[in-house]
């Protein structure tokens, strides 16, 4: 490791200067761990065998209760914007990092245990985590895998055997839950917070971002070493016509428009498969554009714009469905405005790299609307009359979506029956509605006749980009009320249901149901922040 650490390993709460992690140890408490669930495709990214899930000593091993051999376990210091406000120091208070492993294919992958105890960065907090949000946060990280979605993973979830006391958002009582300890695994969890804590502090820190951003561009970004000028990175801005950005003459500009283009990527993905996170801070937001920290996430049922699933999101819903691909841009300009102050890139380079965010957001954005309604092209009018629609009838995305792809695009279908492929999710609507949705079937029909695809070959399309099975919020909850009991079997059955989730899976079809009224209760569609 060539970064500099901070070399004092006590776990007193403190700010940490000069160091871009602290050396921990795994420290929760574990009373017989038990092996909750786990993935063998994360298995197979580490070449461990999968057999190896069974020993009997794998749940002490990724509890942190033994060490791994060749491990050295490290806690990154890194700080963030907090629902807009710079917050300071925050860094990782209950996930500490066990070590890399370089797999046969030269990959490498970072391990990280999250909920296996206090480190420098835990503030005033345990240092953590409880079965409920484990199971979460591992069932999403893959099933967002398989969706296609770049995400952090999860190789495994173990139970402390410990109980950890919470206070629940929506009756203030404190609760004694079980404590569990994710697996997470990525090439990197460099997050732009990881970023802007050094540049936030004395000049001599910036020495730190510049360190930082090699360490990063030369482990993950290769491809921006020695750019020449034969690479044809040089763009002219939207500014006028001195306004050239030359990207092969500094490649801290090159990275930071990767940077961009990636997270414009994965949240165009978001807002494809209705995807909430919840808690976009800066500190949880990876440069390498992946999905991270799993929390208060929830994917969307009735289509509405204004959804948050984070109870400490209200009133003002900055990260609210809608809004997301702003937040991303907000969060990128202050990642860019990092690497300026630390005189890596300049104002013009950092502006744009916000720019191409947009670009780069609008495009995804516009090409897998346009491939989620099998349409030959781009059509905004028809797309947004189609999400006002579903906002105002609250349709479910997902089922949504998948059922469209039954509709034949057969002018002579009479009017009365446009809607049948599409009756199992437009329920209870009046007569207004009804004609509001055959009036949008229609155009829709019309605009697919343009398309010279067979209705066979469109559905095939579709489905590979609208998914049957999402993790819904309400999933995951029967899934945590059967572990909490003791019964792991519904989390193992879930994740294998969300490994294909665009495929049909015969006997699956109640996992692809749409919420019970159950669903809708706190605690189940809201969640609050760290649990
Ligand atoms: P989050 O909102 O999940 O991104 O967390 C914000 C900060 O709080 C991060 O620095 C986390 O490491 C820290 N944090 C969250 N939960 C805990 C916990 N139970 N113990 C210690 N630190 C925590
Ligand atoms: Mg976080
Ligand atoms: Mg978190």
């Amino acid at each position: 490791r060539e970064l500099p650490g901070d070399p004092r390993t006590d776990l007193t709460p403190r700010e940490v200067m000069h160091a871009c992690y602290t050396k921990v140890t795994p420290s929760a408490e574990v009373d017989n761990p038990q092996l909750v669930a786990w993935s063998d495709s994360v298995a197979d990214l580490l070449d461990l065998d999968p057999q190896e899930f069974q020993r009997p000593d794998f749940p002490l091993l990724f509890s942190g209760a033994s060490p791994l051999v060749g491990a050295m376990p490290y806690a990154q210091c890194y700080g963030g914007h907090q629902f807009g406000m710079w917050a300071g120091q925050l860094g990782d208070g209950r996930a500490i990092t066990l070590g890399e492993v370089l797999n046969s294919r030269s990959q490498r992958w970072e391990l990280q245990l999250k909920g296996a105890g206090k480190t420098p960065y835990s503030r005033f907090a345990d240092g953590l985590a409880v079965l409920r949000s484990s199971i979460r946060e591992f069932l999403c990280s893959e099933a967002m895998h398989n969706l296609g979605i770049p995400t952090t993973r999860a190789l495994c979830l173990v139970t402390t055997g410990k109980y950890v006391t919470r206070d629940m958002f929506y009756d203030g009582n404190p609760k004694d839950e079980p404590g569990a300890i994710v697996c997470r695994v990525a090439q990197s969890f460099l997050r732009f917070g990881s970023y802007q804590i050094h540049a936030s502090r004395e000049k001599d820190d910036f020495g730190l971002v510049h360190a930082l951003a090699d360490y990063c561009i030369r482990h993950h970004f290769p491809h921006l070493e020695n750019l020449s000028k034969s690479d044809s990175l040089s763009f002219t801005t939207g500014q006028g016509d001195d306004s050239v950005v030359d990207l092969t003459s500094n490649k801290y500009a090159a990275w930071t428009v990767e940077v961009a283009e990636r997270t414009a990527s994965v949240i165009a993905n978001w807002q494809g498969i209705g995807f909430t996170h919840g808690v976009l801070n800066t500190d949880n937001m990876s440069v390498l554009g992946l999905t991270i920290d799993y929390g208060p996430f929830g994917f969307l049922d009735a289509f509405d714009p204004s959804y948050t699933p984070n109870t400490t999101d209200l009133p003002g819903r900055r990260y609210c469905f809608a809004n997301q691909p702003d937040i991303g841009s907000w969060n990128i300009a202050q990642f860019a405005a990092t690497l300026s102050t630390a005189q890596l890139i300049n104002d013009k380079e950092a502006n744009y790299a916000v720019e191409r965010y947009g670009t780069k957001f609008m495009d995804e954005y516009q090409a897998l609307m346009t491939k989620k309604l099998g349409l030959p092209k781009y059509n905004k009018q028809l797309i947004s009359e189609l999400l006002k629609n579903m906002a105002v009838d609250k349709v479910d995305y997902t089922n949504f979506f998948r059922l469209l792809s039954n509709v034949k695009s057969d002018h002579a279908i009479p009017d009365d029956e446009l809607l049948i492929p599409l009756k199992a999710v437009l329920l209870d609507i009046g007569k207004e509605r009804r004609d509001a949705w055959t009036s949008w079937v229609k155009s829709y029909i019309k605009e697919l006749s343009t398309t010279g695809i067979s209705d066979q070959e469109r559905k095939r399309s579709m489905d590979s980009v609208n998914p049957k099975y999402i993790l819904r919020n309400y999933l995951c909850q029967s899934a945590i009320d059967a572990a909490e009991l003791g019964d792991f079997e519904e989390v193992r059955r879930l994740l294998r249901v969300m490994e294909r989730p665009y495929d049909e899976q015969p006997g699956m079809e109640k996992y692809a149901r749409l919420p019970p009224a159950w669903a809708y209760r706190p605690g189940v569609c809201m969640l609050s922040c760290s649990s």
